[in-house]
């Protein structure tokens, strides 16, 4: 297994790699990946026997990145896709990897898994005969529309503010609005567009696709990801992994919440490796104080700024951190899906990143949207067209906030009633459907959950595949 280099992709690949052994005893793991990233998951994997680590050498130097960026979570935007571009540098590596294997070990991988934005790993899986499948991290309907943006771009041909995408039957259309500042600039001969419109055709060759989704909950995205590719697609979701760290910070947030009453703490996160500007952080802390509602909130210092750095008051109105009891402020990094299973928590003000949307759906919570890079925006219209369980509040990362517009929509969606009442009954209905995904109550395929069902029919194609000693 090979995924990108960032928490978002880290995560849900072990949890598959965890939920892959567990169902079945026979199969290995081993996760590739740079020297810091394996190092950060040996805690979380030392219990399990049937998956190994490796390493691949990296050096963030040789591609003008700071020391020790070997993850998103550790780098500020710009160096985004300069990371993307060096992640390509891993490609000789692991093919010298997999030929050691042939060469030393009876039998040959079965498979490699690799991260959709590794698509050169196709290369390397097709030049020694081994199958390829292709993990999108993000949802199906969000991945769909990602990889036919990225392939065609088709703002370029339209002045429309709204237009069609490329590659569905169903028309499916989009706002120019939804697009990140990279994106509307890209004309295919940028950093941006030639990593992206590589690595997803190369990917677009897989054997098949596995997606951290569920087929009852993204009937849609799954038709059209379908479609596009050409290929199975195995939903099996949700891929969720326990917090690992920080206990005492564990203790001290689940006592706070414990003291709340039920559903009314509004949680606000932007994902791994994002911040927002100092303006935007401003106006919404004062929207959030004006709103009298009480919030966890996952800070980090605003953009410009190192996001190491001790968190500034002047960053926030006055005594919105330490004096207020009315919120709680957690810096860096949180104990996110522990929070959404809290029974206070009854909102998430989020980036709309998939393993949030995920987490917080499985707990039946209600999102507040404010998708800002990569397939966020696509994500948070399919939660609000087609599942009814989020309020767009800000889009992009240039958007302009508004204390009075942030207050309104949390008042909305924490409300008892109306629309809010509403999107909590959508978000506990999907929730269910969520848990009964994974459902195993009986030896028949009726009464096992489709993400288990979709998991076996994955591991059946590999088995089909196999050759030699196997
Ligand atoms: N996460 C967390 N604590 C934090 C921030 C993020 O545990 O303070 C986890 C979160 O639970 C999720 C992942 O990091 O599993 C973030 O992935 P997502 O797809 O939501 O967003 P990304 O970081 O990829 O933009």
């Amino acid at each position: 297994m090979l995924p990108y280099m960032a928490q978002g992709h880290m995560i849900p690949f072990t949890s598959l790699a965890k939920r892959i052994t567990q169902s079945n005893p026979k199969f290995k793991i081993t996760i590739v990946n740079t020297p810091l990233n394996i190092q950060s998951l040996q805690p979380t994997i030392s219990s399990f026997p049937n998956i190994a680590l490796s390493t691949l050498p990296f050096d963030p130097a040789l591609h003008g990145l700071p020391p020790n960026s070997e993850n998103t979570d550790s780098l500020s935007p710009h160096h985004t896709v300069r990371l993307f571009h060096a992640s390509q540098s891993l490609q000789p590596h692991f093919h010298s990897f997999i030929a050691e294997i042939i060469a030393t070990e009876q039998n040959p991988p079965l498979c490699i898994i690799s991260d959709v934005f590794f698509g050169w790993a196709v290369e390397i899986a097709e030049s020694f005969g081994i199958s390829h499948v292709g993990f999108s991290t993000g949802g199906a309907y969000g991945t769909a529309l990602y990889f036919s943006i990225w392939m065609n771009l088709p703002h370029r041909s339209t002045d429309a503010e709204e237009f069609e995408i490329v590659g569905f039957s169903k028309p499916i259309k989009i706002c120019r609005s939804c697009l990140h500042p990279n994106l509307l600039a890209a004309d295919g001969s940028d950093d941006w567009s030639l990593f992206f419109q590589k690595q997803i055709s190369l990917t677009l060759r897989s054997d098949g696709l596995i997606c951290n989704s569920i087929e009852e909950v993204e009937p849609l995205g799954l038709q059209l990801l379908r479609e596009y590719t050409g290929v199975p697609v195995w939903p099996v979701g949700p891929l969720f992994l326990p917090h690992q760290q920080k206990q005492k910070q564990l203790r001290i947030c689940m006592e706070w919440l414990d003291s709340k009453a039920e559903d009314s703490v509004l949680y606000i996160s932007f994902g791994s490796q994002n911040t927002i500007s100092e303006a935007q952080m401003m106006e919404l802390a004062k929207g959030v104080e004006a709103s009298e509602t009480p919030f966890v909130w996952v800070i980090r210092p605003p953009m410009g700024f190192d996001l190491r750095e001790k968190f500034r008051a002047e960053w926030v109105p006055e005594g919105f951190g330490e004096k207020n009891k009315n919120g709680l402020l957690i810096h860096g990094w949180g104990p996110q899906l522990e929070i959404l299973k809290h029974r206070s928590v009854g909102g998430f003000l989020s980036h709309c990143g998939w393993n949030s949307v995920m987490e917080s759906l499985s707990q039946g919570v209600p999102i507040i949207g404010w998708p800002l890079r990569a397939e966020q925006s696509y994500n948070a219209k399919m939660l609000v067209e087609e599942m009814g369980v989020c309020v767009e509040m800000a889009r992009g990362v240039e958007s302009r906030v508004d204390a009075g517009e942030v207050e309104r929509v949390i008042k909305v969606v924490m409300g008892r009633e109306g629309k809010g009442e509403e999107m909590r009954r959508r978000a506990g209905e999907i929730g269910e459907e969520i848990g009964r995904s994974v459902r195993d109550d009986g030896v028949d395929d009726g009464q096992r959950g489709s993400s288990l069902v979709a998991l076996e029919d994955f591991l059946a194609f590999l088995m089909s595949k196999r050759k030699g000693n196997y």
